[in-house]
């Protein structure tokens, strides 16, 4: 058996035409389009590579995109009267803020200064929040990329066992909770998993892995159920370039589908981000759409 593979890049093309027409929808019906900004304290080259695909990407769906840069040694304070002024701005319908931050910069706190309805993320409290009731569109990036990949599969999630690798804040829990949303039986996975050497009985009975972790070869194809999806999120520099947590040659021999790194789930993630900016602005201009 050998997986079909799930193209992150084409995936992100055909989702990239749906807002980009909706969105052309919007300005036909009240002249206006969303606007999002992406703030980056100093020059951290991971960030600005991530700000020219997300300019990329703003441009093919029709999101009027801003980077804003703030000195490598701006104080909190000064920061969070920054964050406060876009906050206020009326203009402005999403803000994102790029890590990593300075020592001195408390990224918890700054997350949870944002404005709900302005955090392009979906990140802070608030809205973690009110993802676990369903009371937002405004959902994780990454996650929300994540499910995008397994929906394009056309497999119905209810019952289904669905095992997440990795139960960051960012990636793992949050996503639980969308698996969750679509009746998958769901289990997490963290070290302690791995520690207690249980990692492989959750796997092989596992319909859908997500692996979230940060270690190149964490799983491979012996560890895995005959046809299930896997979703690879993972991002670990090797000797041969960008690898994931997954041993793709192996697992893809087993795997019905299976996402690549690079090419799978990042792709889609940016343009997850846009796709809150859409969902931001819509929040906020309920009264003319
Ligand atoms: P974190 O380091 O925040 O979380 C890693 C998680 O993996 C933790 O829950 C940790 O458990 C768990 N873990 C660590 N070691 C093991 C192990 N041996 N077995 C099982 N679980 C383990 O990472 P992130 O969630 O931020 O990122 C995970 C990966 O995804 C990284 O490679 C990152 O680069 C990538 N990534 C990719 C994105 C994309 O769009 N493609 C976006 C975001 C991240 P514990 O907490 O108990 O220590």
């Amino acid at each position: 058996m050998s997986a079909e593979i799930l193209d992150g890049k084409l995936l992100a093309q055909q989702i990239k035409v749906s807002l980009r027409n909706e969105i052309e929808q919007i300005k036909l019906k009240t002249g206006k389009i969303p606007k999002v900004v992406n703030v980056i304290i100093g020059d951290d080259h991971g960030s600005c590579a991530y700000a020219k695909s997300q300019i990329r990407v703003a441009d093919e769906v029709g999101i009027d995109y801003s980077l804003l840069n703030y000195p490598q040694n701006i104080s909190q304070d000064d920061f969070i009267s920054e964050i406060k002024k876009l906050n206020d701005d009326k203009d402005i319908n999403g803000i994102m803020i790029h890590r990593p931050v300075p020592s001195q910069i408390n990224y918890k706190e700054i997350a949870n200064i944002l404005d709900d309805n302005k955090d392009l993320e979906g990140i802070n409290v608030s809205n973690i929040g009110k993802m676990m009731l369903g009371e937002t569109n405004i959902i994780p990036c990454t996650p929300a990329s994540v499910m995008e990949h397994i929906k394009s599969t056309g497999i119905n999630l209810r019952g289904k066992e669905a095992v997440i690798v990795g139960a960051s804040q960012i990636v793992g829990k949050p996503l639980g909770l969308l698996l969750l949303r679509e009746m998958a039986t769901l289990t997490y996975c963290h070290i302690a998993t791995s520690e207690a050497g249980m990692l492989d009985d959750h796997l092989k009975r596992a319909d859908i892995v997500i692996v979230a972790v940060g270690k190149a070869g964490l799983v491979n194809g012996s560890q895995l159920k005959n046809g299930a999806i896997v979703v690879d999120v993972g991002i670990n520099k090797s000797e041969n370039g960008i690898v994931g947590d997954v041993d793709f040659e192996s697992a893809s021999k087993i795997a019905s589908y299976i996402t690549p790194v690079p090419g799978g789930v990042g792709p889609v993630t940016v343009v997850m981000l846009m796709r809150n900016g859409l969902e931001a602005f819509k929040q906020q201009n309920r009264n003319i759409l």
